[in-house]
């Protein structure tokens, strides 16, 4: 076997101002854009799984991925060789309100590998405390990280834009938490996320420097994020900086366009959890929605105002946004540049919104009624309970020369109390059917045309609450077996997965209520 070998170039950590304190003490870190601080070395540390397409990515085969080597290094046991790790300084505005610094208090990047000229910058998610740890301990526990491994990956499949997971490990140590924030802490088993992605910078990173009068640092991360993740901007001066936050603007749309596609409700939307890529970043209380309800929100921390909701997601991209420009102000020095750049949001979302929904629905013509049509289904699909994956991908299965009641017979599974469906309720299918249907005779493709565009927007498998929790409850008594499965099948989440059909169901009847299904608290 080759001798595994990773190469760094570490860019972000030689570009920008490093803290001069070396001391992994928790503080405020003034002057510096991130702190150096060693990985906290476990007791036992276990290999659950490895992504063997991030191997690969990095350079790595799936033999080097099965080594001790390998292991120390994804659980912070053993350092690739010349890596200088060290966590961010960030700040963030947290549910509205500015949060002060906050940082990777959890977080320790390794350093950047370079492999094909792909950079991947890699990230221990739980490897012990840092000067950014504020109250907390530095560690995630197993069911958070399993969440965390999962859906990176899954999302990617699904072509969203997302960090990506690399492995999945045990510490060996124990975890204490208080998963309902209810007084009852319980030890639970510690793991490490190797996360990788060509960079974790947030919008907090900009925010903190703003928030410090620090316009040096400001400029040192705005080049640095400019020159290497946006390099088709060449203006100089303001105008750089105006491109920067239009194209950052435009990265977030996408991404967000991309969830409500999905029914994927990130949860915790703070500042500090937005990618300055428009990556998917930090997996916490997410969830995917099942009945589809754009009032619902998987993280209990935000029960009560809902800001995290599947149907505010848009607005709050805007919101975040808004704040980012505030950061960027220092280097533009005028307001109105900026505030037309976020004028621009709620158009641009709409547009890209539309386009988006017509591809679910397999329309490709332009009518005027295109809008109506849509926001009709999204009013018709709140009426009853009907889960949204299930939904689009056996629409896709309606023929043009189906009558109403043969499109909605086609629905049926879908729908959560079939046997129950009211007439009022009723009565609405059907009208909106009978539209989408007349709307079908206007199309020049086929139906089986149109059904297999339809396939490869509407997926047929998403990581559900109930799936992640399965294969949690599964790994708390010592098997990983579900964890390959579904990492497996969320691999082609569009494909026909004849012996997977079980994972082709609405949510079963015990997960409604239950903790880690329907409710996530931040706590991981
Ligand atoms: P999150 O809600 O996970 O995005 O985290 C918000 C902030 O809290 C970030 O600065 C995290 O680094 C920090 N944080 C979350 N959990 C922990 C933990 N167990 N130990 C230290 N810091 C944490
Ligand atoms: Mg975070």
């Amino acid at each position: 076997m080759q001798p595994m070998e990773l190469h760094l170039d570490d860019r972000f950590r030689t570009e920008v101002t490093a803290d001069k304190n070396m001391e992994n003490s928790r503080r405020q870190v003034l002057d510096a854009c991130f702190s150096y601080v060693s990985p906290q070395k476990t007791s036992k540390p276990k290999l659950l799984h490895a992504a063997p397409e991030m191997l690969a990515a990095i350079g790595l085969t799936e033999e080097m991925g099965r080594t001790k080597e390998f292991r120390d290094i994804v659980t912070g046991n053993a350092l690739i060789p010349d890596s200088h790790p060290y966590a961010m300084c960030y700040g963030g505005h947290q549910f509205g309100n500015w949060a002060g610094q906050l940082g990777d208090g959890r977080a320790i990047n390794l350093g950047e590998v370079v492999h094909e000229q792909q950079r991947w910058a890699l990230q221990l998610k739980g490897a012990g405390e840092t000067p950014y740890s504020r109250t907390a301990d530095g560690l995630a526990v197993l069911r958070s990280s399993i969440r965390e491994y999962l859906c990176s990956e899954a999302m990617h499949h699904l072509g969203i834009p997302t960090t990506r997971a690399l492995s999945l490990s045990l510490t060996g140590d124990k975890v204490l938490r208080d998963v309902l924030y209810n007084g009852n802490p319980a030890y639970e088993p510690g793991a490490i996320v190797c996360r990788a992605a060509a960079s974790f910078i947030r919008f907090g990173n900009f925010e903190i420097q703003t928030a410090r009068e620090n316009k040096a640092l400001l400029q040192q991360l705005a080049d640095h994020s400019i020159r290497h993740f946006y390099p088709e901007i060449k203006s100089s001066g303001k105008e750089k900086y105006l491109e920067f936050f239009q194209a950052v603007r435009d990265k977030t749309i996408d991404m967000i366009v991309h969830w409500q596609r999905v029914g994927f409700v990130h949860g915790v939307m703070n500042t500090d959890n937005m990618s300055i890529l428009g990556l998917t970043i930090d997996y916490g209380p997410y969830g995917w929605l099942e009945n589809y309800d754009p009032s619902w929100t998987p993280n209990t921390t935000d029960a009560q105002h809902r800001r995290y909701r599947f149907g505010n997601q848009p607005y709050i991209g805007l919101w975040n946004l808004f704040k980012l420009a505030n950061a960027l102000f220092p280097l533009v020095e005028e307001v109105a540049p900026l505030q037309s750049i976020l004028e621009a949001y709620n158009p641009l979302f709409d547009e890209a919104y539309l386009a988006m929904m017509k591809n679910k629905l397999g329309i490709t013509q332009v009518a005027h009624e295109d809008a109506e049509l849509i926001q009709r289904l999204e009013e018709t699909l709140t009426l009853v309970e009907v889960d949204m994956t299930l939904f689009f991908r056996l629409l896709a299965r309606v023929e043009k020369k189906d009558t109403p009641t043969r499109a909605l017979n086609k629905l049926q599974t879908a729908f959560y109390q079939w046997n129950n469906l009211n007439q009022e309720a009723a009565k609405h299918w059907n009208n909106w059917l009978t539209r989408y249907l007349k709307r079908l005779q206007t199309e020049t493709q086929n139906d089986a045309e149109r059904s297999a565009a339809m396939d490869r927007v509407n997926p047929k498998y998403v990581l559900r609450n109930y799936m992640a929790q399965m294969a949690i409850e599964q790994a708390s008594s010592g098997s990983y077996e579900l964890i390959d499965e579904l990492f497996r099948l969320l691999k082609k989440p569009y494909d026909e997965q004849p012996s997977q059909e079980k994972w082709f169901a609405k949510r079963p009847e015990w997960a409604r209520h239950k903790v880690g299904c329907s409710m996530l608290s931040c706590s991981s």
